[in-house]
């Protein structure tokens, strides 16, 4: 594979959040992490650009909960 290739082909898979490369079972997210923020983003109804902040793991946590909470309410 040359240099291009592996341009083209990191272009094509990376996460739609962080830029990072995408994983497999978590696409098109790099991560549970990113997957859980975008899921929360679209059902909070804000969802906003990506931006140059990264959340904590405790912020990533704070959002299970909410998520969970919205499920029993339902
Ligand atoms: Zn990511």
């Amino acid at each position: 594979m040359g240099l291009v290739e592996i341009m083209t082909f990191n272009k094509k898979a990376v996460c739609a959040l962080c830029d990072k490369p995408q994983a497999k079972s978590y696409k098109p997210f790099c991560s549970a992490r990113c997957k859980l923020i975008d899921l929360g983003n679209w059902m909070s109804g804000d969802y906003k650009l990506p931006s140059e902040e990264v959340p904590s793991e405790a912020e990533v946590l704070d959002l299970s909960d909410y998520l969970s909470q919205k499920k029993q309410q339902v």
